[in-house]
């Protein structure tokens, strides 16, 4: 019997090492990540230049307390407001998505002095109880879950946008493109009409860019192919390539941090090393250009292999949707190709590779793909 609480279903495999998009298991055998671990690995596997950067500062010094100066934060901030395209907001650091989520609730509530919320359908943001009230899942009725201040609107509506966000709400909560929800593009017209409306109302907007940011679609946000500007944005995952890190980019507008926010470990000097090397390699690696250009390359080729009902998605984060569950096919992928993939819903398996992930990864995936297809659709 295992000691550990049952969360999540588990595959027999446990992989003990890992570089770039590879993964090797306990019994060597190799496997290609097309996965990335779920958006988090970005600059790749134990990229050399990170695993030197968090040595070093592990022996340095790994943690003290908010009480005094960090540096690396304002490096961290610095940097990611230069490459993201928002240099005069600024970052508030905690340890992952769901309390970056929190966090930007609670700003928008202080700032706005109201408490209500709109989401949208499909949505998820989390599992602690504000990003769960936000969630669209039916199946959760805690007492922690108080939906009574939560309006759900139909995803990707201008219309029901237009007409459902008004002057009682604090904030309007989205994802650039929503992942656990099967990979669903925001069109630009919704994300502007929520830039409006927000606008109009003084409702504050959310970005929640915790899997479709930090490069993935080629733009270090998804959001900026529609021109619009949050408020507030929140990310994780990506951001320290493994290691515990989330942040809120908060714009120019919020003065005060109305003090209520912060966390014991957020922003520690080991996070932030993390931060700032995955930032750094992306830069030098030009790994927004590579998820451009591989998320290209991957999607051309699955539209070549055919069989599906509907292709969605931008850059690397790829959603391919078929008329029949897919847990099947995730397997054999798995077992019989040792290639990691995800799913999205019953019927999608979800690609999140590595920014950094090459055509050798891509083509062991699409051969696979290929092989599979054809059996289950003949
Ligand atoms: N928001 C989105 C869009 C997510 O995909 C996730 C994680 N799947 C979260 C929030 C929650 O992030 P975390 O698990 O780091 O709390």
């Amino acid at each position: 019997m295992s000691h550990l609480f049952d969360v999540y279903p588990l595959y027999d495999i446990e992989p003990v090492k890992a570089r770039g998009s590879y993964l090797w298991d306990q019994h060597g055998t190799k496997y290609t990540d097309l996965y990335g671990g779920h958006a988090v690995i970005s600059v790749g596997h134990c990229h050399p230049a990170y695993v030197d950067a968090l040595t070093k500062q592990l022996h340095a010094i790994s943690f003290y307390s908010n009480s005094v100066q960090i540096s690396k934060q304002e490096e961290l901030a610095e940097k990611l407001g230069a490459l993201s395209g928002y240099p005069d907001y600024r970052l508030f650091l905690c340890n992952s998505g769901a309390e970056a989520n929190e966090n930007a609730l609670k700003l928008a509530s202080f700032h706005t002095g109201r408490k209500k919320v709109v989401a949208f359908t499909r949505a998820f943001h989390g599992r602690t109880a504000g990003a769960v009230a936000v969630t669209d899942n039916p199946s959760i009725v805690a007492p922690v879950n108080d939906t009574s201040h939560v309006t759900f609107l139909p995803f990707n509506d201008v219309e029901a946008a237009l007409a459902g966000i008004t002057d009682e709400h604090c904030a309007v909560i989205v994802e650039g493109i929503q992942g656990v929800g099967g990979i669903q593009v925001s069109s630009d017209a919704f994300l502007q009409a929520l830039r409006t409306r927000c606008d109009e109302t003084g409702a504050v907007l959310i970005l929640d860019s915790v899997q479709c940011g930090y490069g993935r679609t080629g733009k270090f946000f998804s959001h900026q192919f529609s021109g619009i500007h949050p408020d507030l944005m929140t990310m994780a995952k990506g951001m320290g390539n493994g290691f515990p890190i989330g942040g809120v980019l908060i714009s120019p507008q919020f003065k005060a941090s109305y003090g209520l926010l912060g966390t014991t470990f957020g922003g520690n000097h080991l996070a932030c090393a993390a931060g700032v090397a995955v930032l750094d390699i992306m830069k030098e690696e030009n790994l927004l250009e590579n998820a451009t250009r591989m998320g290209d390359y991957l999607m051309e080729g699955i539209r070549q292999i055919g069989g599906y009902k509907e292709l969605r998605g931008r850059g690397l984060m790829i959603g391919i949707e078929y008329d029949f569950p897919v847990k099947e096919l995730r397997n054999k992928l798995l077992f019989e190709h040792k290639l990691f993939t995800g799913v999205a819903g019953a019927h999608t398996i979800r690609l999140l590779p590595s920014l950094a992930v090459g055509t050798e990864e891509a083509d062991a995936f699409l051969q696979a793909l290929e092989t599979e297809i054809h059996v289950l659709t003949k």
